[in-house]
């Protein structure tokens, strides 16, 4: 029998403990860079580091069988990741990417993708008529994030699959916002999942990861081979951090989703706050179609605040939730997304998407929900 979800988070789909030298319980770290050969031409077992490491296989077996992949690679951040995706298509090739996507996505295709003869198309794909309107016949792929970041619009992915079927493309999902354990796109048609292990995977700001996922075995070998030949690879010590991170993923996530739960109905509430972006409310335009196709909300909230006032008193006042960057860890974080995540995004396009200076992020550790709102009472409220 397949073993659970939370089971698989710790041991893949079999118990690996009696595998480890020692029978020891974590597995370990190997920092060989290179591994001895038994017989000449035996390219069975581990040979060179670049194409694969013993640490670094059972993490990648694990996400493997959380996100149900014919394979998985792990590299050295998410951006290293999409960057692997992009590697797979050539000159002339057309994407139709969602508008709302990570800045540091959007900066890779706008700046790189493109000197490098790649064309993105970016619309709402929340809209899939809008969607289905922007593919050309050089469109070779669909690159969607759902809930896209920062201002959670949720796009339909069977209608994607619809489309991309209907024009011969490839789905290409982030999935870092939820992770397999709220929702897992090969079930609703992706065939390829990337993700930036940065944040929930590994879950606690302490390690630079990514993962490209796999559905079918050729889409794997074109990616392994990227992989191996350009060496995004992750280390075996960050690897190791990645499994460390990962035994725990459902336990963060529930009870990130129930601070980030308690907080926006909070926000609601505020005087000073305009608007409030989380999926889990049910008045969220994109709820229903997000429940349709995710487990769960997760931990990524957005809001609107009545003036730029406010939103820097509260960026400068929260002392328990840290200003910063980035999202997933265990410790509470605000954003400012215009001018962080963001900021390479171009200025009309950004105020379209209401990424302003009223707009702020919040993504949810683990701390005492009382004690999250009472540090955004006083930064806001004072
Ligand atoms: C952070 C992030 C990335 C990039 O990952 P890094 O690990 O920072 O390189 C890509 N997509 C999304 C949705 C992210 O949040």
């Amino acid at each position: 029998m397949a073993y659970h979800f939370e089971t698989r988070c710790i041991y893949g789909d079999r118990s690996n403990v009696t595998e480890h030298p020692y029978r020891s319980i974590p597995t370990p770290i190997f920092l060989a860079s290179a591994f001895g050969h038994e017989r000449i031409g035996d390219f069975s077992s581990y040979s060179y580091s670049r194409v694969s490491n013993p640490t670094r296989s059972d993490l990648e077996e694990i996400l493997s069988s959380l996100e149900g992949a014919a394979d998985t690679v792990a590299t050295s951040s998410g951006m290293a990741a999409v960057s692997i995706v992009l590697d797979l298509f050539s000159i002339g090739d057309h994407f139709v990417c969602s508008e709302d996507l990570y800045g540091g996505s959007f900066r890779l295709f706008d700046n790189i993708g493109r000197p490098h003869g790649l064309n993105f198309s970016f619309v709402n794909t929340a809209d899939p008529a809008a969607t289905e309107a922007a593919i050309r016949p050089e469109t070779r792929a669909l690159y969607i994030e759902t809930p896209s970041n920062p201002t959670m619009q949720v796009t339909d992915l069977r209608a994607m699959r619809e489309i991309a079927d209907r024009h011969r493309l490839l789905l290409i999902v982030d999935n870092t916002f939820l992770t397999p354990y709220f929702q897992t796109p090969f079930d609703l048609g992706a065939d390829i999942i990337v993700h930036s292990g940065t944040k929930y995977l590994s879950g606690h700001n302490d390690v630079l990861a990514g993962f490209v996922c796999t559905k079918s075995p050729e889409l794997a070998e074109r990616v392994r081979f990227i992989y191996k030949t350009t060496g995004y690879t992750l280390s075996p010590f960050d690897s190791y951090l990645c499994l460390r991170g990962l035994k725990t993923l459902p336990v963060r996530l529930e009870r990130q989703q129930e601070n980030a739960l308690a907080i926006a109905k909070w926000l609601r509430e505020q005087p000073c706050v305009k608007q409030v972006y989380y999926t889990g409310l049910e008045d969220h335009p994109g709820h229903d179609i997000h429940c349709r196709q995710a487990r769960g909300f997760g931990g990524m909230i957005s809001f609107h605040v009545d003036s730029e006032e406010t939103a820097r008193k509260t960026l400068l006042n929260v002392q328990l939730i840290t200003f910063a960057e980035s999202l997933g860890g265990i410790e509470s974080l605000i954003t400012y997304p215009m001018l962080q995540t963001h900021e390479d995004v171009p200025k009309a396009q950004r105020e379209k998407l209401g990424i302003n200076d009223t707009f702020l992020r919040i993504s949810t550790g683990i701390e005492n929900a009382e004690d999250l709102i009472a540090d955004l009472d006083q930064a806001m409220n004072s």
